[in-house]
């Protein structure tokens, strides 16, 4: 079995918090082992809890029509959430519970080794952009240890919202540049790096 398919099992057969008792499915998260980005969201919801995949929702639909707008498919990301259980009545994840299951995502992302993780939403978005609000940080990218860490709005959010979505549809435009000057970022010393750091926004 795949060290991701062992992490997958661990994560099914998890029941620190109270949450784990009613869902119907944990929801670990899907995508290829060797995807380059991953995206990071906040919870299963209802839907999510049935099947055991994540964004399959209407969220979801909207999050595969931005991933379709940058010429990538879902089946080319990895797609996880900041915790795997869904919260009761959809309410917002728990400190406890981002807590419990920090270790899974962790794993996670030392696994896939992605070079691009983009935060959907404010949960996912304090893991990486501590004390940092979204309104101010949205679409744009902080590099570190040439990794890229993007910002976007969560996709329910923009779908209830029209301001949102052109604010989402835009930011999700971003991502194939931010990922090409990653790879010239790769080539350089770490020296030179400053100056090619601010080719982007600093959210530091
Ligand atoms: N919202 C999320 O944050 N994650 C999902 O998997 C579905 C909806």
């Amino acid at each position: 079995m795949s060290a991701l398919k062992e992490l997958y099992t661990q994560i099914s057969g998890c029941f620190k918090c109270e949450i784990a008792r009613s869902r119907c499915r944990a929801v670990p998260g899907e995508g290829p082992e060797n995807a380059e980005i991953m995206f990071i969201g906040e919870a299963p919801g209802w839907n999510e809890d049935q099947q055991g995949r994540p964004f399959v929702g209407a969220a979801g639909q909207f999050l595969d029509r931005l991933i379709e707008s940058i010429g990538l498919t879902r089946q080319q990301v990895y797609i996880a959430n900041v915790i795997k259980c869904r919260p009761g009545g959809n309410r917002d994840p728990l400190p406890t519970e981002i807590e419990n299951c920090a270790p899974f995502l962790e794993k996670q992302i030392e696994l896939i080794q992605p070079r691009m993780i983009v935060t959907l939403g404010r949960f996912s978005m304090a893991k990486f952009f501590p004390g940092k609000t979204i309104g101010r940080i949205h679409g744009t990218a902080r590099i570190e240890g040439g990794r890229a860490y993007f910002a976007m709005y969560h996709p329910a959010a923009a779908l209830h919202q029209q301001s949102l979505r052109k604010e989402i549809e835009a930011d999700m435009l971003k991502i194939p540049g931010i990922l090409a000057d990653l790879g010239s970022i790769k080539e350089i010393t770490p020296q030179a790096q400053p100056q090619q750091l601010s080719l982007f926004s600093d959210v530091q």
